[in-house]
């Protein structure tokens, strides 16, 4: 395949203008698609050492920050939560990315986040909110360092970036079983110790949904209606209510609802089974393409990660402000009503 992109990008250069009219970049404000058309790279991507390495020079320079480990991956990966938590009375809300190893963005916008709030930026936020960061949860597999092969995989790079663990368990099918080290340092040493009021989910999605017959930038999915209190469940909307209001005015934002995909019900999904079994108001962030996949509608062209990245930190940023400041109860949740279902556009 990677031969096929070399050919079909040379033959572009040599024929001039016969492949001028011809559009390689499509869906303006959305973002280039892959579909062999560029070179992706891993190489770009924080690997899990750079990202310890940015963590601990972040602990030493934020006097707020504090770095924990709470457990390890299957491969002794040291897993790592990230606490601001100035006062325990104040509400408190998770992030975690890249559950799933080739959602990449999610953490590449987390480690933007946490060097934002150590900034004059982030001035007095840490006083009103309480913020836990899982960056990389599943480590493994955002390091290819998995007990099985990955073959086919559309990026170059000295690694690949694959969805499970490295035991082949989907982390997201596994919070309610609990089998992996991952889940049961999330369960026993985070949603067990600490009182958590809200919850984001961060994920990509294949790069083929569209609403309005453009592509999303992204698609948002709150609780179960069935399964979660109607406060926790109130809570969950209104935090899509305050990601939506942040990233869909912005020019590349086009946010869909991701029911139809995602909504039968399993409890060993993070957004369905945290809200349930603790309570916590959960949201599903699912931003547009990964970052590595044998299937070739999965995966993003890396000339989308400056917006896809900002996406990620403005979705925190924006709901951190408003938990902290309280806009966030103030929410009409009467949009997600209207919100349309993305479609996928065949390839
Ligand atoms: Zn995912």
């Amino acid at each position: 395949m990677k031969k096929l992109v070399t050919i079909a990008l040379t033959g572009t250069v040599l024929a001039g203008g016969v492949f001028a009219d011809i559009p390689l970049v499509q869906a303006a404000g959305n973002g280039p698609d892959y579909q062999g058309h560029e070179t992706i790279n891993t190489s770009i991507l924080h690997t899990y050492s750079e990202m310890v390495d940015f963590l601990k020079k972040q602990e030493k320079k934020q006097s707020n920050m504090e770095l924990e480990v709470i457990g390890e991956t299957v491969k002794g990966r040291d897993i790592h939560l990230v606490k601001y938590m100035q006062n325990p009375a104040n509400p408190t809300i998770l992030y975690i990315t890249q559950q799933h190893g080739d959602e990449a963005l999610t953490t590449e916008g987390s480690l933007d986040f946490i060097k934002q709030l150590g900034t004059g930026k982030s001035k007095g936020l840490l006083d009103e909110v309480n913020i836990l960061i899982i960056p990389m949860y599943n480590a493994d597999g955002a390091m290819g360092d998995v007990n099985y092969e990955l073959e086919n995989y559309a990026a170059s790079g000295d690694r690949h970036l694959t969805r499970l663990n490295a035991k082949g368990i989907d982390l997201n099918r596994d919070h309610d079983a609990k089998t992996q080290p991952e889940t049961q340092a999330l369960h026993n040493n985070v949603l067990e110790k600490y009182d958590i009021d809200y919850m984001i989910d961060l994920h990509h999605q294949g790069a083929q949904w569209v609403k309005d017959g453009k592509y999303v930038s992204g698609a948002i999915f709150p609780s179960h209606p069935d399964h979660t209190d109607p406060e926790v469940l109130q809570g969950s909307k209104q935090l899509g209510a305050v990601v939506y209001d942040a990233i869909e005015p912005k020019g590349w934002g086009h946010l869909a609802n991701y029911a139809g995909k995602g909504s039968a019900y399993d409890n060993g999904i993070s957004v369905y089974g945290l809200a349930h079994d603790y309570d916590i108001s959960t949201l599903l962030l699912e931003i547009r393409g990964t970052a590595d996949n044998a299937n070739d509608f999965e995966v993003l062209g890396q000339k989308s990660n400056g917006y896809l990245t900002k996406q990620a930190v403005i979705a925190m940023d924006a709901t951190a402000r408003a938990i902290a400041d309280g806009t966030i109860n103030e929410k009409e949740i009467s949009f997600w009503d209207d919100l349309p279902v993305q479609e996928e556009r065949p390839y």
